[in-house]
């Protein structure tokens, strides 16, 4: 006798109920989805959306106010910027209402200023706080195309994948372009083929343009076999930075209006430069048709010690509250007196890397704290002087020998005690008092 072969039961693609469960099943050509699951996924897309048209209420002030809690200081850089990220969603029809009677153009924007000041902490968080998929490129990397390193398409893929692969949602992602100057015809005679062949093949992306994203090349553009997506640039926001190192002397001699430029410093030491204008951009080298294209340039600052020391505090997740997480997770509270947060700043300002070298300044201040805090009892309090950053910057420079030695006798007071250490650790004073939980 035949045996009725046994028919397999369809299930919930993604939570695995099957049909037999009292939730209703929906299916389609080899696959099902229940009824939990299907709203599910509407409420994901819908609170997306609902993140997505919220973030593009975000006035200029209320976007000003938001990357005022992660950048410190370049308040002149944070309007021109929000004000157009603010056009560019107006024109992308994320702002307003009713039709558009008159085409809006692009605004791509160019951030000009010293390295370490914020450019790309800048995008970023304006990606963040817009909840749209944010890429950086260097394009440097790009002017190697056809023997190493990424080309444009793969900029791209790369924002697809950071956009989980919603190719709607990258298409209104903010890319980065890193080291834009490096771009620019130099001077030495020898044209800079490489460069501006980079500069020619970003025009159309800047401009707007269909790139096919082979799915050959990776995870953006698909599993391999599938075909290939084409993904719109028109309403991406690219925002290029570069230090365009000598473009304030370009605008001087051009006769710029003194302006506040990125020649000045706030601690207060250089004059203020000349605003620069798109015509010094093409006299630094980029092609007239590139600048064309980036019609917002937004100049940034110097760090001066001031707004470093605000760095190191003050911006949601600082360094200092990293830090200070990192030793209360042993049991131990860390802390800085001023003076050590005034030194860290004057350290890095020396280094004139902007605030890249705030974290290996402190990094290295305490270095011998984290080391040895790990085999302590919980419950220290860990101070740390400006005597201690001072040590431990210059020990980063010259990199002397280390020797070993104990900490001088106590200075702050009877409830104190050093701990004997290797030099050139912090000096460490140890609370007697159980330190209050923070
Ligand atoms: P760049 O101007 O070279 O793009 P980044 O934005 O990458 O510089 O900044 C380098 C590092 O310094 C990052 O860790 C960033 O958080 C910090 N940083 C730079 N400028 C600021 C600033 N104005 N406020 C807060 N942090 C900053």
């Amino acid at each position: 006798m035949a045996v009725p072969l046994r028919r397999k039961l369809a299930h919930c693609s993604f939570c695995g109920v099957n049909e037999l469960a009292a939730v209703p099943l929906i299916t389609g050509t080899g696959t099902a989805i229940c009824v939990d699951c299907a709203y599910a996924g509407i409420a994901a897309v819908e609170g997306r959306r609902r993140a997505r048209r919220a973030s593009g209420r975000l006035t200029p002030s209320m976007l000003v106010a938001r990357l005022d809690e992660h950048v410190i200081a370049q308040d002149t850089a944070k309007r021109a910027l929000s004000v157009a990220v603010y056009n560019h969603f107006k024109r992308i029809g994320r702002i307003g209402t009713g039709e558009r009677s008159t085409r809006l153009a692009k605004s791509n924007i160019l951030l000009a200023g010293p390295s370490g000041t914020g450019k790309t902490l800048l995008a970023e968080t304006l990606a963040k706080t817009l909840d749209v998929p944010f890429v950086v490129a260097d394009v440097t990397s790009i002017t190697q195309a056809g023997y190493a390193g990424e080309d444009t398409e793969s900029i791209f893929r790369r924002l697809v994948t950071a956009a989980d692969g919603d190719l709607a949602a990258a298409q209104h992602g903010i890319v980065f372009l890193d080291e834009v100057d490096k771009l620019a015809r130099r001077e030495t005679g020898t044209l800079d083929v490489s460069g501006e062949g980079v500069q020619q093949s970003l025009l159309k992306v800047l401009e707007g343009t269909q790139v096919s994203l082979d799915p050959r090349g990776g995870a953006g553009g698909g599993p391999a076999g599938t075909e290939t997506r084409r993904l719109d640039t028109s309403d991406i926001l690219f925002v290029a930075g570069g230090a365009f190192v000598g473009l304030d002397e370009i605008a001087a001699e051009r006769g710029g209006s003194r302006g506040i430029g990125f020649g000045a410093d706030i601690g207060g030491e250089r004059a203020p430069a000349p605003e620069v204008e798109p015509q010094d951009l093409v006299s630094f080298g980029l092609l007239p048709e590139f600048v064309g294209r980036m019609p917002v340039v937004v100049q940034l600052q110097p760090l001066g010690p001031a707004e470093l020391r605000r760095i190191v505090s003050e911006p949601v997740g600082s360094l200092l509250s990293q830090y200070e997480e990192l030793f209360r997770l042993d049991g131990h509270v860390l802390s800085f007196t001023d003076e050590a947060l005034l030194a860290v700043a004057a350290a890095a300002h020396g280094r004139k890397t902007g605030a890249r070298g705030l974290r290996a300044i402190m990094e290295s201040t305490l270095l011998g704290l984290m080391y040895d805090s790990p085999d302590w009892d919980p419950g220290r309090r860990l101070v740390v002087e400006a005597a201690d950053v001072r040590a431990a910057a210059g020990e980063t420079a010259h990199r002397p020998p280390v020797p070993a030695q104990t900490s001088p006798p106590a200075e702050a007071g009877r409830n104190t005690e050093h701990i004997e250490r290797r030099a050139p650790l912090p000096r460490v004073v140890q609370a007697a008092a159980p330190v209050r939980p923070m």
